[in-house]
């Protein structure tokens, strides 16, 4: 019988991996209202309901921060494959959700519940006719072979490396091994290529002493030789009664500030080296990357609006790809020579005030150039 904490607490626990932007993600009332909904967040905002739930929460593993771990004494549920196939179509038929992500702790062993996972997916598609979404999870350990067999069913494949180094992960899961993690996700990449999602993986941020630089180099390392689709940061949040209940949750901001220097390296063609990190590594709280790096570049502004180019528009602070798109089309026609008509073609263009010629002349400077780069912005708005 499918009871309801099974089914809350499972979704519950699912939560803890990201798939989309985080802070504003569970707004959705669905979202609030169902433990196993999952609200996740593309850029520009597009968003999809994912029934987000765990195959079952019994581990072997003894990862420090994780309420599943061997040592942890509360209560376990699984789903066998049919039951909860059999649930989320009955979700999925009432439009309460719209794609399907499934994860599970490590029970026996990596195979064994990789397996479970597989015949899940198997039902849903071929007994169920599911054609819809699906995003699994590979477990670490898990043998090559079983992760062939789970593309068969997937639209998108990851696994967790969740810190960028050995060390940082000795100190958050012992049992975890970084290299063996990246042998596996290097082999998820290769099978993922023919699926329409593709490969992800996940880094925590903030319980393992790993500076920010560490993650976006690894991030771009990973962009650049396993193409992955996405890198998500997932904050760490301290839970109750786990070894690191008393660690500091990581701020929402330290997570953004990843996102936003992640899309600066994935969209701006920005490089690793370019990214303006601290001293200790770490990115500036109070500005984007993108204006911190202007601030500490000078010698690239001001910029002619109607003469640079559309990659150095994009390197303007509030001037993104659509914005530089709009104003390279607008200044065919005549030059661009106001502020008025420059914010027509980019909404976030008082940025862009301290750092621009407009026909050669620098617009009146308003505020202090840092005040203007410090009003926030949200993710999917142009950086
Ligand atoms: S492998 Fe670690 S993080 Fe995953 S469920 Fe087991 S204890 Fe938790």
């Amino acid at each position: 019988m499918i009871t309801k904490e099974k089914l809350k607490t499972l979704g519950e626990l699912a939560k803890f991996d990201a798939c989309g932007y985080p802070q504003l993600l569970q707004t959705h009332k669905k979202a609030q209202r169902f433990s196993f909904i999952y609200q996740a967040m593309g850029e520009r905002g597009k968003t999809m309901r994912l029934f987000k739930i765990l195959q079952t929460n019994q581990c072997e593993n003894n990862c420090y921060y994780c309420i599943n771990r061997i040592s942890q004494n509360t209560k376990r549920f699984s789903f066998t494959p049919k039951e909860l196939a059999t649930l989320f179509m009955e979700y999925y038929s009432c439009g309460l959700v719209q794609g399907f992500f499934l994860s599970s702790g490590i029970y026996k062993n990596p195979d064994y519940s990789q397996e479970e996972i597989i015949q899940t997916l198997r039902i849903l598609r071929k007994k169920l006719q599911y054609r819809g979404y699906i995003h699994a999870k590979i477990l670490p350990n898990t043998s090559d072979e079983l992760i062939e067999e789970v593309s068969k069913y997937s639209d998108r494949l990851s696994i967790n490396l969740e810190a960028p180094e050995q060390d940082c992960l000795d100190r958050i899961s012992p049992d975890k091994n970084f290299e063996h993690l990246l042998s596996k996700l290097r082999h998820i990449s290769k099978v993922a290529k023919k699926l329409k999602a593709g490969a992800t993986t996940q880094f925590m941020i903030g319980s393992a002493k790993e500076s920010d630089r560490s993650i976006i180099n690894l991030a771009d390392k990973l962009y650049r030789e396993l193409k992955l689709k996405r890198v998500y940061y997932s904050g760490f949040i301290p839970i109750p009664d786990t070894p690191m209940q008393n660690t500091m949750p990581c701020l929402p901001r330290r997570e953004y500030r990843l996102y936003q220097a992640d899309f600066l390296i994935r969209k701006y063609k920005f490089t690793k080296e370019e990214i303006p990190f601290d001293k200790d590594g770490f990115l500036p709280t109070d500005l984007d990357p993108k204006s911190a790096w202007a601030d500490i570049h000078p010698e690239q502004f001001p910029m002619e609006i109607n003469t640079a180019s559309f990659d150095m528009l994009i390197r303007v602070p509030g001037i993104g790809k659509i914005s530089a798109t709009r104003i390279i089309t607008a200044r065919k026609s005549s030059k661009i020579r106001t502020l008025q008509v420059l914010k027509c073609l980019a909404p976030q263009s008082y940025k862009a005030r301290n750092f621009i010629t407009l026909d050669g002349h620098q617009p009146p400077k308003t505020e202090t150039r840092k005040s203007i780069l410090q009003k926030q912005l949200f993710l999917w708005e142009e950086l």
